[in-house]
């Protein structure tokens, strides 16, 4: 079977995912996502993010997760001449217009009618698949191919990619995993591997390491929360709004709800993004995709994504006066706010007005790009460094505190008992997404652990 398999990002880093396989003459890409920090190579304005491949083969585009590294070159690629339908989970095609519409005013063009017609040019591609359902996504000739969504445990709607092609007699099993979850992770059922695969498209971000358990990442939280606001100060915890800030909100529910002593009886918890706030209500309106444990606190009563401590601040205005006001009267209270690695968002004004003083403490949960603010302060700012903000210095006096066990993404041990759990082994498992020494490592251990040939492309 003549199958081709190239990899247009996500190759270098952990950014610009986007991959593409080739039947014949026909194929897919599987995301289409934006690069970000050092892998962006300053790529930035609009010429620079065009889609720089041949697409007239593409027939379908499929969407693995809504995340911004995954799917924020879709205008681009709809400006390129793209055609096809752009296929996802059912939570995913709810999550992607705001995702999109946020991506679009900040990176795209300010001029609202276009951002209208091309999120009405989205909308009218995207079509929903359930989880688990085979869909044929073309058929010419001898040559066809099918596509199955299964859950991912990364986000709400994420899915792994199984693919099914065909070419006369000859057949053979893809699978893309996008980004996995780790097991565990708030709100989301857990992944389980394919049955089979003949070709694995693995993410190694954590590659070369494990996370704390999850009972230890909330009693890590609680502990970290408890030391810094001892001597007052705000916490800041740059957290992705899409994902990460929803399952934040559900540790603290858990943490409000099982301890009333100080700091947590006045404490307040702040979202300052209006994006943010805009994911966690489609998050509870997606209810029945949610995992049984946040189902059955909702039966409980309670409300795992909005309690009664969290204030979420909208407009421009109110934010700047939310960072005067915790600047000035050091009043403790936990702010989450975007951007996750600090390159961008609100988030950075917390920075410049807060990153000085001792009493005010940052908190990571996240991944951190190489060539990102977040990579810098948390490298520079336990040695009281500075990190370089819109082209300023700033000095760090503030606390910096990095919380592995948050992580969306599986662990070394993860992405190894997944693809354990693949029966026949794969025969090929090229490592994509992921910095070079998780890529070699995770290599080294598959190499060990499996009969794959265990390839890491660099195209
Ligand atoms: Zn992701």
């Amino acid at each position: 079977m003549t199958l081709n398999l190239k990899h247009h990002g996500a190759i270098t880093g952990v950014t610009g995912s986007c991959h593409e396989l080739t039947i014949g003459n026909q194929g897919i890409l599987v995301d289409c996502g934006l690069f970000q920090g050092s892998d962006s190579q300053g790529r930035a304005s609009a010429s620079e993010l065009a889609i720089e491949f041949p697409i007239d083969h593409i027939q379908a585009l499929v969407v693995t997760h809504v995340h911004i590294d995954h799917v924020g070159r879709i205008p681009y690629l709809l400006a390129a001449g793209f055609e096809g339908p752009i296929l996802c989970s059912e939570p995913s095609a709810r999550l992607l217009p705001a995702m999109l519409e946020d991506a679009l005013k900040i990176g795209f063009t300010r001029d609202h009618e276009l951002i209208e017609r091309v999120l009405g040019l989205i909308s009218e591609r995207t079509r929903a698949i359930p989880y688990n359902q085979w869909q044929p996504v073309f058929e010419d000739g001898d040559t066809a191919l099918s596509i199955r969504l299964q859950r991912a445990g990364h986000i709400l709607g994420s899915a792994y990619v199984e693919c099914d092609a065909r070419s006369g007699n000859a057949r053979e099993r893809i699978v893309f995993s996008g980004d996995l979850g780790a097991p565990g992770t708030p709100l989301i059922p857990s992944p389980e591997p394919p049955q089979a695969c003949d070709r694995l498209i693995l993410e190694s971000t954590y590659g070369d390491r494990d996370h704390e358990h999850r009972d230890d990442r909330r009693h890590q939280l609680r502990t970290v929360i408890e030391q810094a606001l001892d001597d007052g100060g705000t916490v800041l915890i740059p957290a992705f709004s899409l994902g990460r800030t929803q399952e934040l909100l559900y540790e603290l529910e858990t943490l409000f709800h099982d301890n009333h002593g100080e700091p947590w009886r006045d404490l307040e918890i702040v979202v300052d993004s209006p994006l943010a706030a805009n994911f966690t209500d489609l998050y509870r309106q997606l209810k029945p995709f949610w995992d049984e444990e946040a189902l059955e606190r909702v039966h409980a009563g309670r409300h795992p994504l909005s309690f009664e401590q969290l204030t979420v601040i909208d407009t421009h205005e109110d934010h700047v006066r939310a960072v005067d006001y915790l600047n000035d009267t050091g009043r403790p209270c936990v702010v989450l706010a975007g951007s996750g690695m600090c390159d961008g968002g609100r988030i950075v004004n917390y920075l410049k007005a807060m990153l000085g003083q001792p009493r005010n403490d940052v908190v990571f949960v996240g991944y951190q790009a190489e060539g990102t603010p977040g990579r810098d302060i948390l490298r520079y700012g336990p040695r009281g460094g500075w990190v370089e903000l819109d082209d300023e210095r700033y000095t760090i006096n503030a606390g910096i505190h990095q919380l592995s066990g948050f992580s969306a993404h599986a662990g070394r041990s993860d992405l190894l008992r997944f693809v354990n759990g693949i029966h026949p082994a794969p025969k090929e498992i090229r490592l994509v997404h992921g910095d070079p020494p998780a890529k070699e490592a995770l290599a080294s251990q598959l190499r060990d652990q499996t009969s794959a040939r265990v390839t890491i492309p660099s195209r």
